[in-house]
């Protein structure tokens, strides 16, 4: 008998296996005849499939008959076509073992529907739901699309520290990582906290990104990429921030911006091409379900031409739109997301690749442009979701470099090591972030990026 997922034992190719299937109930229902139709559900796609539970079961009476939603099962017996329309299959079974029931009293999903927002309080049953798992195998998709990509692409994989040392840019972003006793922590002879006595014998933290690591990678192995957590302390408790968060992180060198832009074109298309192609099912219950223009998004994404304009060139068109905006357009100012998903959505309906930004508002070691006035930075926007990449051409230029460091108040002694990068064979490098959960919300359409990771980290919230 072969073990068999739902997944496989729903295609008309399995009729007339005998197999095993193994899974938890979705629901039972009893026929006058005297037997008892379960569907079953493992994980392996958004359907289930029927079983036919006959009374002559061995356990009908005392176990088949008191299954309920949440119960965990051995099935055994024949696939057999159906006589429904809205499947191919079912299992007539031959034999039933029975796990583990779930007391339809206590059991929490017992009640089919539950808002989102209830269902984070469990985070350790809401994988169960519809919702949840088409969430995560869609998510497992892009996962699996992020590595295909860049090793189709030539990319290297290197993993970046997830404790850093390197006082980084937006340290006030950062959780510090320490062994030392907040009750009594060793002081210096100001009374300060003495981080020398750390465990790492100065401050550390978590990393807010990979990014100047994944540079000392690419400028010896010409394309690498970086996926991990990365963590912010941000207190922004919106729909689009995590405290922790999935970043994959590709450097170049010898790219400029326009590779970095191309890359990154190709790159979302790949992974939304992946997710039409290979998840259909799930795609569909989130067109139908959460979100009913999600395909025609995905597809304008796959098919159409990223629009590329300038920081400048964006401002102008804001400031023409005749919108009301919260927040003002003003050269040199932050855009809102207000303001991204205007050019996005209302605009152009859609990607749009922003360019050349002001470099009062972007990091250090952004390619600072002739005009002295921008940096070589570019962020694509997405309908809905705003910002789903951040990129840069990276400053080369050791001199440049330094002096960008001073104006954003760093020290460059902190960054020997990066700036040797710039002494040594220096060339011209490229790269970008996406966040992984921003993806996931766009692909999918699901409006808070709390229920496209397993486990959310955000302001207050830490349960699981
Ligand atoms: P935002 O302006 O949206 O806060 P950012 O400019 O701070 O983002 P970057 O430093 O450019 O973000 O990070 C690269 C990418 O990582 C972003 O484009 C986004 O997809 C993702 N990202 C950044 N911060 C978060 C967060 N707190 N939670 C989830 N994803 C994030
Ligand atoms: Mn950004």
């Amino acid at each position: 008998m072969d073990k068999l997922s739902v997944r496989d034992a729903r295609q008309a190719a399995a009729i007339g296996r005998q197999v095993t299937l193994q899974g938890w109930i979705r629901t039972r229902r009893d026929s006058k005849g005297g037997f008892s139709f379960l569907e079953l559900n493992d994980g392996s796609s958004l359907a289930n499939i029927q079983i036919v539970a006959d009374g002559k079961l061995a356990n009908y009476e005392s176990e088949v008959k008191h299954l309920s939603p949440g119960s965990s099962v051995t099935i055994r017996g024949e696939v057999k076509p159906s006589g429904g329309k809205e499947q191919a299959t079912e299992v007539h079974a031959t034999e039933i073992v029975v796990h583990g029931l779930a007391d339809p009293e206590a059991y929490p999903l017992q009640k089919k529907r539950h808002t989102l927002e209830k269902l984070r309080e469990w985070a350790h049953l809401r994988p169960r739901t519809n919702t949840i798992g088409a969430v995560m195998r869609v998510r497992n998709r892009i996962s699996r699309s992020i590595h295909e990509f860049f090793q189709d692409e030539g990319f290297l994989y290197v993993n970046t520290p997830i404790i850093t040392a390197s006082d980084c840019e937006g340290a006030g972003e950062m959780f510090r990582v320490s062994t030392i006793d907040p009750a009594n922590p060793p002081r210096t002879a100001e009374g300060k906290i003495d981080y020398a006595q750390d465990f790492f014998g100065k401050p550390a933290f978590l990393t807010v990104s990979g990014q100047l690591e994944g540079e000392i990678y690419a400028t010896a192995l010409g394309k690498i990429y970086t996926f991990g957590p990365t963590f912010r302390a941000e207190n922004s408790n919106t729909s689009r921030h995590l405290a922790e968060f999935w970043m994959v992180e590709p450097e170049a060198a010898f790219f400029d911006l326009y590779d970095d832009m191309a890359l990154a074109e190709r790159f979302l298309k790949r992974i939304v091409g992946d997710v039409l192609r290979d998840c259909p099912e799930d795609m569909q219950f989130f067109q139908e379900r959460v979100d009913n223009t999600i395909m025609a998004a995905l597809e304008t994404v796959r098919d159409r031409e990223f629009l590329r304009i300038t920081y400048t060139e964006a401002i102008e068109l804001l400031e023409k739109s005749g919108e009301k905006f919260e927040f003002p357009v003003r050269w040199g100012a932050d855009l809102q997301a207000e303001h991204e998903r205007w050019l996005t959505e209302k605009k152009f309906n859609a990607p749009v690749i922003l360019y050349d930004y002001p470099r009062g508002i972007k990091a250090f070691y952004m390619r600072l442009n002739d005009d002295g006035k921008t940096v070589r930075a570019m962020d694509v926007l997405v309908p809905r979701v705003g910002e789903i990449i951040g990129g840069s051409q990276r400053e080369e230029r050791l001199d440049v470099l330094i002096d960008r460091m001073k104006e954003s108040g760093l020290n460059p002694d902190d960054y020997w090591w990066y700036l040797d990068l710039r002494r040594f064979g220096t060339v011209p490098h490229a790269g970008f972030g996406l966040g992984l959960e921003r993806m996931v919300q766009f692909v999918t359409g699901m409006a808070n990026i709390r229920d496209v990771i397993p486990f959310p980290r955000t302001p207050g919230s830490a349960e699981f």
